[in-house]
């Protein structure tokens, strides 16, 4: 089905194209140098102090989860309105989850209330979630996780610079509060390369153990070797090969550059949204109360206030697509003998509405008649 306006949409054209050409011509596909450049000019870009490419978000998540050292008998706390892999990824390494409720309808970011209600000797780490682009309470977070030593793993995937004052007028971006951030570069974020995901984090040690994990636990990889710096290798972890590569990572240097303009666009929309829907009956937009500036704007969550069906049916007649983001994670029938807070908010009343870079204020006005 053609869609008259998507759920979203990218940017995506002959600059990255050319790039990628390039790669080919160059006959040198693995990691190598470009996934080098990409790394230095996204740390650089973060101000964080490693940047790690991967082959995707869920790999980078699994990978925080292991440099971290969480394992069978731990627990860690994760959002209940989030993408499955924020989950998975403690679950791959052993770990029970226990489920935190997020602040309110209004507000769709872990609460940290439940944080800390949540909290058991086993708990070892938090996974939090920037939801929809809009950073977390992380003055709070980053508290609890002081006071009862716990480890943050941030989910940067809907968050892309997405950015933090804290009270004592300190300023971060997604994924540089934490010990460490996960991006996911999946055909549909903010910044894309199809698959693809990035590791962050300000400790050496830490970084140095992701980038053993990368790529089997060996301690040299096949570039080092082709350029003669390495001739051998030894394996002294367990690791994976959650290796990106230079097609990749060459389109991701072009969005690179072009994501501070996309970031900004989809701000746009977002602040179109909440003027076209502050008199809707039926409709209510999420995080008007938030500094859209320090927001990457992902998605679009409304809060369906009355007449869910009947909204959702409107919008596909009129050829509008719609999503929601998300079903709970504790609902899953994996999940069903984990943790969770009393009383969550379901997620029910979300139904995501478009966004994307390329939508003009004319589709906003005609989804909002839709919606009523
Ligand atoms: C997309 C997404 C992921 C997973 O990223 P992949 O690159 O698809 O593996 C994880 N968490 C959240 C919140 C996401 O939206």
């Amino acid at each position: 089905m053609e869609w008259r306006i998507p759920l979203t949409d990218i940017d995506v054209g002959q600059e990255e194209i050319d790039a990628v050409a390039e790669v080919l011509r160059s006959k040198w596909l693995t990691m190598g140098a470009v996934t080098e450049e990409f790394e230095k000019q996204f740390a650089a870009k973060m101000n964080v102090g490693h940047a790690i490419a991967v082959n995707n978000g869920t790999a980078a998540l699994h990978l925080a989860n292991l440099a971290l050292g969480i394992g069978p008998g731990d627990e860690v706390i994760c959002p209940n309105i989030t993408f499955v892999a924020s989950a998975n990824a403690s679950r791959y390494c052993g770990a029970d989850l226990a489920f935190a409720d997020v602040i309110s309808q209004d507000d769709l970011t872990i609460a940290p209330a439940s944080i800390e209600a949540m909290i058991t000797p086993r708990t070892r780490a938090i996974t939090v979630v920037h939801y929809g682009g809009f950073v977390c309470r992380m003055d709070e977070v980053m508290g609890i996780a002081r006071t009862h030593g716990l480890k943050v793993i941030e989910d940067c995937a809907h968050a892309p610079f997405a950015s933090h004052s804290f009270v004592d007028g300190a300023e971060a971006f997604a994924g540089a509060m934490g010990d460490v951030g996960c991006f996911s570069f999946f055909g549909n974020k903010n910044m894309t390369t199809g698959e693809g995901g990035m590791v962050t984090t300000n400790d050496d040690d830490l970084a140095a153990r992701i980038r053993l994990l990368r790529s089997h636990g060996m301690t040299s990889l096949t570039y080092e070797r082709h350029k003669g710096h390495a001739s051998g290798y030894d394996v002294v972890t367990l690791g994976y090969n959650y290796r990106t590569d230079e097609m990749h990572s060459a389109m991701g240097i072009c969005q690179l550059r072009k994501i501070d303009q996309l970031n900004s666009k989809r701000r746009q929309i977002y602040r179109w949204y909440i003027a076209a829907f502050a008199d809707s009956h039926n409709v209510r937009i999420p995080f008007t109360h938030r500094d859209l500036d320090r927001s990457a704007c992902h998605i679009l969550p409304a809060i369906v206030t009355s007449d869910y069906t009947g909204v959702k049916q409107r919008l596909k007649n009129a050829g509008i697509q719609t999503s929601k983001h998300y079903d709970p994670v504790s609902g899953f029938s994996i999940y069903t003998d984990s943790r969770r807070a009393d009383k969550m908010f379901d997620g029910s009343s979300i139904l995501t509405l478009p966004l994307g870079p390329q939508m003009e204020l004319s589709d906003v006005e005609l989804i909002r008649e839709v919606c009523g």
